[in-house]
Order: C-alpha cells, then sequence, then structure tokens
C-alpha cells in the first residue's frame, strides 16, 4: 500500500512536471519547423505566442454544502484561419502551460487537414473521479459561464478531451444557450447524438488513427494483419484504435489505463477486457492477461504502439528500447523531443500527434457544419470523408518530409506552420 502510494505520488509529481513544461516543448518543435521553412523573423514572433490566454478560479458549492475554488484555463492560440478549436480536460495536473502548448498544437492540426479553424484548449486543475454527478455539473456550468463571453461557434468550440464527454459537453451547449437566450448546438461538438452530436464522433479519434497506421504500414511494408499492437490508455480514442486495429486482424498484446497495464503476447480479447474495466474501473487485474507497469507496457515486443494516454510518456529514457517499428501517437505530446530524435536515429517510423490524432477534430468539424446547416450526415458518410482527409494529410506530410529530409513530426509541423503564416501574412496585423 505505502510503495502504492509511493508510485501514485511520483506519477503525480511527474505529470505536473511535464504539464509545466509542455509549452517549452511546442515551442522547440515549432522553432525546428520554423527554421526548415526558412519563416521569417517577424511571423516567428507572432506564430510563437497564444493569442488569448484566459485563467479564472471559479467557485463550485459540494454535495457536503461546503465552497471549493477550482483553476480553470482557456487559450486561444491563432484564429488567423477561422473560429478557434479545441478540447477541455479535467485533470489534476492541468496547468496553463500545457493548455498552451495543447492550444498551440490545435492551430498545426487543424491546419494539417485543412480545416477552416485555429487552436484552442481548456482546462480544469480537478480529479472528476473524485466528484459526484451532481457536482461534475456545477463545476461544468460554472467554468462555462466564465468563458460564456469568448466561446461560441462563430468564435471558439470547445470539444471533450481527458475526462470529459458527451454528457459533458450537452452541460455546456445548455449553459452557453441559457447565457444567449436560445439554443445553440453549434458551441460545442462531441455532443449526445439526439442533441446534434455526428454519427461516429465518439470513434473518430481512434478511428483516423487507425487510418493514419494504414498508411504507415504501406510505407513501411508491415503486414498489419500479424502485427502485435500495444495501446497505452484504454479511454475514448485508445480503446477504439484499440478495437478497430483488432478489426484489422492486428493482435493487440497489451493495453493499460492509469492504474497500469495488461499483457498477453497471444493478443487480448478487448470485449472481454472492456467488460472487465466497466466492471472494476481498470484493465488492471484482467484474468487471462499479465499485470504489467505502464513503463513496461511500452517497451513490450511489437510492431505498432500506440500511445493514448498524456504527454510525457516517450523520454530519452525509454525511446532507446521501444521495440515498435510504427508509432502512432492518439494522444497529444506523448514523446519529447530527444525522443524523437532517438526514434528517428533508430528508424521507427513516427506518426506525430497533429497528424494521427486529427480525426477528432476532423469529425468534430463535420459535426459544427451538420449544426449549422442543421442537416445530419450518415455514419458511412462520416467515415468515407474522415478516411479520405487522413489519407491526403498523410500523403502530404509524407512527401514533406521526404522533399526536406526531416521526421515526420517536423513534416507536419512545417505544413501546419506555412499554411497559418500565409493565412496570418495575407490578413495582415490590424491596425
Ligand atoms: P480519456 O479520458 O477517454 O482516456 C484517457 C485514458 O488514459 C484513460 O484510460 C486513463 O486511465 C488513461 N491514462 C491516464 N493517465 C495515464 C498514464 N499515466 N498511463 C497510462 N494510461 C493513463 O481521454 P481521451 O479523450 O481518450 O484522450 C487521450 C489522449 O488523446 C489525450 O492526449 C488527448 O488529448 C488525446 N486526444 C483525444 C481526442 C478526443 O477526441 N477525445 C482527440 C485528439 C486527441
Amino acid at each position: 500500500m505505502v510503495i502504492e502510494m509511493d508510485l501514485a505520488q511520483r506519477r503525480a509529481q511527474h505529470d505536473v512536471e511535464t504539464a509545466e513544461h509542455l509549452f517549452d516543448v511546442a515551442v522547440e518543435q515549432f522553432d525546428i519547423a520554423a527554421d526548415v521553412l526558412g519563416l521569417e523573423d517577424n511571423m516567428r514572433r507572432v506564430l510563437r505566442h497564444c493569442q488569448r490566454e484566459l485563467t479564472v478560479h471559479f467557485p463550485v458549492e459540494m454535495d457536503d454544502g461546503s465552497v471549493q475554488v477550482f483553476t480553470g484555463h482557456r487559450v486561444q492560440h491563432n484564429d488567423g484561419p477561422g473560429p478557434t478549436k479545441g478540447g477541455i480536460r479535467y485533470h489534476q495536473s492541468v496547468t496553463l502551460a500545457e493548455v498552451k502548448a495543447l492550444a498551440m498544437w490545435m492551430t498545426w492540426k487543424c491546419a494539417v487537414v485543412g480545416l477552416p479553424f485555429g487552436g484552442a484548449k481548456g482546462g480544469v486543475q480537478v480529479n472528476p473521479k473524485l466528484l459526484s454527478g451532481s457536482e461534475l455539473q456545477n463545476l461544468t456550468r460554472r467554468y462555462t459561464a466564465e468563458l460564456a463571453h469568448m466561446i461560441g461557434p462563430t468564435k471558439d468550440i470547445p470539444a471533450p478531451d481527458v475526462n470529459t464527454n458527451p454528457q459533458i459537453m450537452a452541460w455546456i451547449m445548455d449553459t452557453y444557450s441559457m447565457h444567449e437566450g436560445h439554443s445553440v448546438p453549434g458551441v460545442v461538438t462531441g455532443k449526445p447524438l439526439v442533441l446534434g452530436g455526428s454519427e461516429g464522433r465518439a470513434e473518430a479519434t481512434g478511428r483516423g488513427c487507425v487510418f493514419a497506421i494504414q498508411e504507415a504500414a504501406k510505407v513501411v511494408k508491415l503486414n498489419l494483419q500479424r502485427a502485435p499492437v500495444v495501446v497505452q490508455g484504454f479511454g475514448n480514442a485508445g480503446s477504439v484504435a484499440a478495437r478497430l486495429m483488432a478489426q484489422l486482424g492486428a493482435p493487440v498484446v497489451g493495453v493499460s489505463d492509469s492504474r497500469g497495464g495488461i499483457h498477453n503476447p497471444a493478443g487480448l480479447d478487448l470485449t472481454a477486457v472492456q467488460r472487465h474495466k466497466d466492471r472494476t474501473g481498470s484493465v488492471v487485474g484482467f484474468p487471462e492477461a499479465e499485470n504489467v507497469s505502464n513503463e513496461d507496457l511500452l517497451v513490450l515486443d511489437c510492431d505498432v504502439l500506440i500511445p493514448a494516454a498524456m504527454e510525457g510518456q516517450i523520454t530519452e529514457d525509454n525511446a532507446n528500447f521501444i521495440k515498435a517499428r510504427v508509432i502512432a501517437e492518439a494522444a497529444n505530446g506523448p514523446t519529447s523531443p530527444e525522443a524523437d530524435r532517438i526514434l528517428h536515429d533508430r528508424g521507427v517510423f513516427m506518426v506525430p500527434d497533429i497528424l494521427a490524432n486529427a480525426g477528432g477534430v476532423t469529425v468534430s468539424y463535420f459535426e459544427w457544419v451538420q449544426a449549422l446547416q442543421a442537416f445530419p450526415w450518415k455514419e458511412e458518410e462520416v467515415n468515407h470523408r474522415l478516411q479520405d482527409i487522413m489519407a491526403r494529410a498523410f500523403a502530404a506530410v509524407h512527401g514533406t518530409a521526404e522533399r526536406y529530409g526531416v521526421h515526420m513530426r517536423t513534416a507536419a509541423l512545417v505544413r501546419g506552420i506555412a499554411r497559418v503564416a500565409e493565412f496570418t501574412r495575407l490578413r495582415g496585423i490590424y491596425p
């Protein structure tokens, strides 16, 4: 028990330190790509900054009658390409620096897949698992009220991220609509279907990631039907990616969540794993597998590794021991710049976050379009358009990597930054 506490505390400490440095990582990546592009100094100065950063400290009445004050952020990195877009995260390690990094990555991500959005992100420093349903609702509604002046369907459109879900999006939509005096379904994406959510949105991040992996497999000549897969983080993005990889015939040999991982070299029965997680709250202890730590999970024998949890997981400490031939970052920022260099030198093919997990924001864009038109699409149409966008974005990024002789992350950033710089140049500076 004492050892478990110690581990949990060390992980929490690691999460906070990682979050604190994340914006430095985002700027370092930006600088590398800006050098490749030969971006002019004036433009660098503009794009290195986030345009708007809001921090709020807001009260929430708890079930026991006490009042707790929570800290939340919303950051809009750049609205040159259009309204800003980005998820809202509830996590105990949320910091302003982390939210700024995630907002900047959203700008490049939207540009890589050609969406008419800039990037934003939001977060509240809270462990939502410690709140009751009504406390979670109160927190969400008050946080939304604090943001109400800066969000909106033509301004900034939130979506789900770590520990937020369609129900939370419904509360955000309802609270914003109360303030406006009429229903505004386009203010958030990732809503429940009946409230104007899109078919395929819940699976979009995992599905888009798998489309990207299929393209990467063609490049490295990997037969996915026999390729062992490991997924870190069995949540929204990770569990869907795992299930779809298994549907392609790839044995998923390891998965994990915040409490630890499980490993079965013969392949896991994912339906049974999901049932076990629904019953016990974790994948750990699944009877037909061996328990492993999250650290060991990352270095298991596999061909495809999908980090789908938090940032700062693949570092210079473990990059040399990773066995995967392809890494597809369903999570945002799981790999440090040092680890990037090591993996590139070792010939590991990286599908970077701003490409690999762009399926989520792409189908969020479809949902926003459907809300504006009040005209829902069929799931096949959503998935077909998603596949088309992911395949075209992958080909464009891969072409850029070959042209400049850089790895896939830098290539994706080069494409994203070049597009946003073009918007910025054309729009000019007001006044
Ligand atoms: P989620 O809350 O549904 O799932 C996160 C999972 O990661 C959970 O199973 C949790 O237990 C696990 N986890 C947390 N800390 C961990 C750790 N240290 N080690 C191993 N597992 C851990 O969140 P999600 O929406 O699936 O988001 C996961 C990642 O994907 C995040 O980086 C997020 O920014 C990114 N992402 C999500 C979306 C989306 O549409 N949901 C879109 C793009 C990117």
